[in-house]
């Protein structure tokens, strides 16, 4: 009889290790608490307009080309995958642009806009990339570029995982060895089409999905995973649990105290958070057309500005943003005429204080407020349909400890071996294939999680594809 997989979570990371599992030979059992599949990268649509809930920016498609491969199929046959241009564009307070190019030659007209030549840039992209992991990344970014707007451009990657670049190890820098290499693209349909795509393959491969199915515990019983409760009373039983859920989360709630994360190197308290998100969705009933598919407008304040965000766990009047305009690149996000737009704003996990009810209002008035300044004169008499999540939704949503966006930072002492590892110490059939596992490394490395357990599990249970 086959081995029977439970995997906790519908996210990316969960997605990939059913699938793997499957093409094991095992029984599969993906259980998700919220109706539809996705996890942070879920679909909201709304009066005609449709949003990408969480990632947008794809950078290494060839991790779901592998998921089809493993059938014998061809992610072709049902994505499509465009190259984006610009990448991103900066927007600076003082109305600076900077486009962040797939070219290196028009990324380089951009460069000689402040003053600093491609060349002594370029000649910095080795020392960039290596792994010089004591220092953080604005560290390593300031010390290669004078241009105060290009030290910006150039560390602000962190934040798009979770990190603040001030404390953020320089092993993140290969975020941009990544883009270089492998490009940064759209998935025609937004990113909730490849949720839908790899959610009909894993029911072609004969995965069982239950949506709506909140665990509640992982019930151990002689030392080993033995089934899930469900929180309706239900037990599900499983040869082996893979979690997607955030692996915090799992540790504090879901596994009996005995089994709580003993870190030797790191007590519990002393555990960092990524930030918390606020992400406001809206249509315009008009286009927008210059606004880029990807821009990040910058306030004035950016260290100071993070240091409140991550360190002082305060919400200040000021803000810097992320902005997605899938119109920009795929008209069926939104009705005709109209575009669809999110917009991303940093602020505290709910280790800070702030009263969402009563602030969430206010930050969506300052926010159309300054964009409508900027680069979208007309948003406030065009808007419609808007809505957003806090920190608050992140907790109640996906269970995420603290609300943060993206479960742990992706500080120097919680990554690389002192991250929370693919496979728990003490239960020899307990996995994990979840963004907590793989702190700030987005879709590639949640994907990559589960090509880890797939190895230890081939190890563990003596099995081949
Ligand atoms: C706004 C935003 C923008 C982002 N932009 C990008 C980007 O452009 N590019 C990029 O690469 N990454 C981006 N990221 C990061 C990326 O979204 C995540 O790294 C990735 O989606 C995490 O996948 P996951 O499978 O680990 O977790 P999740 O997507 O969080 O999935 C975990 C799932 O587990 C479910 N779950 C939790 N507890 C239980 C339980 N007890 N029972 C049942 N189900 C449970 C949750 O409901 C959830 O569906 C972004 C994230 C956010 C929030």
């Amino acid at each position: 009889m086959s081995k029977r997989v439970v995997v906790i979570g519908g996210g990316f990371g969960g997605l990939a290790a059913a699938l793997r599992c499957r093409k094991l030979g095992f029984d599969v059992t993906l259980l998700e608490r919220l109706n539809m599949l996705g996890g942070r990268a879920r679909v909201f649509e709304k009066d005609g307009y449709r949003h990408d809930a969480g990632p947008t920016v794809i950078t290494a498609p060839f991790l779901f080309e592998e998921l089809f491969e493993l059938f014998g199929e061809n992610l072709k046959d049902y994505l499509n995958f465009k190259s984006l241009d610009p990448w991103y564009r900066f927007y600076f307070h003082n109305g600076k642009t900077f486009d962040y190019r797939p070219s290196i030659e028009d990324t380089n007209n951009e460069i000689r806009k402040f003053d600093e030549t491609f060349w002594e840039m370029a000649k910095q992209i080795p020392s960039l990339i290596k792994l010089k992991s004591y220092l953080t990344v604005s560290q390593l970014v300031n010390s290669k570029l004078k241009n105060k707007y290009l030290r910006k451009a150039f560390s602000i990657h962190p934040l798009l995982v979770g990190g603040n670049p001030f404390t953020t190890t320089s092993i993140y820098a290969l975020i941009h060895y990544l883009e270089r290499k492998w490009g940064v693209y759209f998935c025609m349909g937004g990113t909730g089409k490849i949720v839908r795509e790899l959610e009909n393959l894993m029911l072609r491969q004969g995965i069982t999905i239950n949506k709506e199915t909140d665990v509640e515990q992982i019930s151990i019983i002689n030392g080993k995973a033995e089934n899930v409760v469900l929180n309706n009373g239900k037990k599900i039983p499983a040869d082996l649990v893979i979690c997607n859920a955030d692996p915090p989360t799992v540790y504090s709630e879901m596994l009996p105290s005995e089994y709580s994360r003993d870190s030797l190197l790191k007590p519990k308290k002393f555990t960092h958070y990524s930030m918390g998100l606020y992400v406001l969705f809206f249509g315009s009933k008009k286009k927008f057309s210059d606004v880029a598919h990807h821009t990040i407008w910058m306030s004035e304040r950016y260290k100071e500005l993070l240091h409140d965000i991550f360190e002082k766990k305060i919400l200040t009047e000021d803000f810097s943003l992320y902005l997605h305009r899938p119109t920009a690149t795929d008209d069926t996000f939104a009705p005709e005429g109209c575009d669809s737009f999110y917009v991303l704003c940093p602020v505290p996990n709910l280790q800070g204080n702030v009263q969402w009810n009563s602030e969430g209002p206010k930050l969506k008035d300052r926010i159309v407020e300054a964009l409508d300044k900027t680069i979208m004169p007309g948003l406030k008499e065009n808007i419609e349909a808007e809505f957003w999540m806090t920190p608050e939704d992140f907790k109640n949503d996906y269970r995420s400890k603290y609300g943060a966006g993206f479960s742990v930072a992706p500080i120097f002492s919680q990554s690389a071996w002192f991250r929370y590892h693919n496979k728990d110490k003490k239960i020899p059939n307990l996995y994990f294939s979840a963004a907590g596992s793989h702190p700030g490394a987005g879709i590639p490395g949640v994907l990559c999680s589960a090509k880890v357990i797939e190895k230890l599990i081939i190890k563990d249970f003596k099995v081949s594809h």
